[in-house]
């Protein structure tokens, strides 16, 4: 997965009706674009009851969540962080995106 910093998110209009992660500071005004998740999705300008109502996409979430870039701040090497991860599997996946 090669999603990078800096992210947008943006809802998309019916039928996707769901909130999606983006490249890019901002959307540039494309009407196409390629979501976190894999998906080229049709971006309008969103309503705010687009922003309400659209549910997050938990794949361009934990898309995002995945990526090393970010040094946990208070919790790196603690042993009693949050458990779905262990440092082991941890240490594999940023060895695996070191690698080029
Ligand atoms: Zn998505």
């Amino acid at each position: 997965m090669d999603f990078e910093r800096p992210h947008f998110w943006m809802p998309v209009p019916a039928p996707e009706g769901r909130r999606h992660a983006f490249r890019g500071r901002r959307w540039d005004g494309s009407p196409v674009l390629e979501s976190a998740c894999g998906s080229a999705l049709p971006l309008a300008t969103p309503s705010e009851m687009d922003w309400i109502q659209c549910p997050t996409c938990w794949y361009c979430w934990n898309v995002l969540l995945e990526q090393p870039s970010e040094p946990e701040s208070t919790c790196a090497g603690c042993p009693y962080d949050s458990g779905h991860r262990t440092p082991e599997s941890t240490r594999a996946e940023l060895e695996r995106a070191d690698t080029p």
